[in-house]
């Protein structure tokens, strides 16, 4: 199954966003032979005739999509109709246009939160679809899962050789750090600088800080998508994670104290939890020979770095 990569044209969807810049860094790295994407300005991925169109030009062999329309806990609440329509539109156009120009080997990747509510802990790929899904990001969710049905449903009608993968909560460079739609982490990021900056004494943020999450660096995320396409190729699901995790209250301060934030944290408890755990159990992906490198608080660091050249 391993791929030609110095002969290889790869359509990374979402080559601009967190995910996919990293999966670009990583098959630069790699001495891919050609890379194609295009900007949402460029081409709408809702767009079928148009997505259609732009891949059936550019013809890639292999196809990995990072694209989808994502957010924190407040936006995919908040407007759950884009994320369940966005989402499949933008993965099903994908996928058809892979379909009709004959791509063989396609990668999709999903989230932590395609997962039950109660799942048992740390999450097996089994878990899925065995118990209700946590409310708070159900719309996205569904859409995921649709998508590795769809991947299974290519594999057992055309005996396409497409795979999926679920990352664990992402972070990095390229991150979205508007406080209104962003993940935790950037939001701290965000929060903790302008405070450090105004030198105000308090940051609010929401929840009880009970909830326990695992960080994984995209950087690692892209590692484990070349190494995937490479050597696996079942219709299950993978899970990509780091292994542990640990209470948002814990990730609050380490990225106080990386940012240098001394005054005090608050929680406003009238924020929802969301998911009161989603660690994924990484067994299987470790046994084909991936493991993260990037620690939490070198990960971070690096991040908040880029955030202050790029966008503070
Ligand atoms: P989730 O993993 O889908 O729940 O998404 P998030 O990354 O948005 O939120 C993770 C946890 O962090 C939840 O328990 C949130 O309530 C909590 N949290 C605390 N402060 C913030 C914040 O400023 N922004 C976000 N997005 N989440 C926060």
């Amino acid at each position: 199954m391993r791929i030609d990569w110095p002969n290889a044209k790869v359509y990374v969807a979402g080559h601009n966003g967190l995910v996919g810049s990293a999966i670009v860094r990583a098959l630069e790295a790699a001495g891919v032979g050609e890379i194609v994407g295009w900007r949402s300005a460029e081409l709408d991925l809702r767009d079928r005739e148009a997505t259609m169109d732009a891949i059936s030009q550019a013809r890639p062999d292999v196809v990995i999509d990072a694209a989808a329309k994502v957010g924190g806990i407040m936006a995919n609440s908040t407007y759950p109709v884009e994320f369940l329509k966005d989402n499949i539109l933008i993965q099903t156009n994908i996928m058809d246009a892979a379909h009709a120009i004959d791509v063989d080997r396609l990668l999709f990747l999903g989230s932590s939160c395609i997962y039950p509510r109660h799942a048992t802990q740390p999450i097996r790929e089994s878990s899925l679809m065995t118990g209700p899904l946590e409310p708070t990001n159900q719309a996205y969710a569904m859409a995921k899962i649709s998508g590795i049905y769809y991947i299974e449903a290519h594999r057992e009608q055309y005996g396409r050789h497409w795979i999926s993968a679920m990352p664990t909560n992402l972070y990095g460079p390229k991150d979205n750090f508007d406080l209104e739609t962003s993940h935790v982490l950037p939001a701290f990021i965000r929060r903790f600088h302008e405070a450090k900056v105004s030198g105000a004494p308090t940051v609010t943020v929401w929840g009880t800080g009970a909830p326990r999450r695992e960080f994984l660096h995209v950087d690692d995320l892209a590692q484990a998508c070349l190494m995937l396409l490479d050597c696996y190729d079942s219709p299950e699901t993978i899970n990509v994670g780091w292994g542990e995790d640990l209470p948002i209250r814990e990730l609050a301060e380490t990225v106080a104290d990386v940012v240098g934030f001394k005054g005090t944290i608050e929680w406003d408890t009238s924020k929802p939890d969301g998911m009161p755990r989603k660690l994924l159990d990484t067994s299987r992906i470790n046994a084909l020979g991936w493991k993260p490198g990037i620690t939490l608080r070198d990960g971070l660091a690096s991040t908040y770095e880029w955030y202050v050249a790029n966008v503070a």
